[in-house]
């Protein structure tokens, strides 16, 4: 999916319409000392009572996220766009 370098959206920080950059989301490092990890971890090691495998149906294509920043006010927010594709994210230059 190919998305245009920056747009016109609503930002709720200035509660108007603005310019936004619009850039490709990179995953974080994961937080060590969340209950998720820590649940992960604790799992791995077999303290966690047998669980039976579910089965997932396989999902067609990906989410794909991007970073909307304001050019006003400098904030940033997410947004998906085109829901599952499974063509990558392609920003114009
Ligand atoms: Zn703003």
């Amino acid at each position: 999916m190919k998305i245009q370098k920056d747009i016109m959206t609503f930002c709720a920080n200035c509660n108007e319409h603005t310019k936004h950059v619009v850039k490709l989301y990179n995953k974080k490092q994961q937080r060590g000392l969340s209950i998720g990890t820590r649940r992960h971890n604790r799992a791995i090691k077999g303290y966690v009572g047998s669980v039976e495998p579910k089965i997932h149906p396989k999902k067609l294509g990906k989410k794909q996220k991007a970073l909307l920043e304001c050019s006003k006010c400098k904030k940033s927010s997410e947004k998906i766009f085109g829901g599952r594709t499974k063509k990558k994210l392609e920003i114009k230059r």
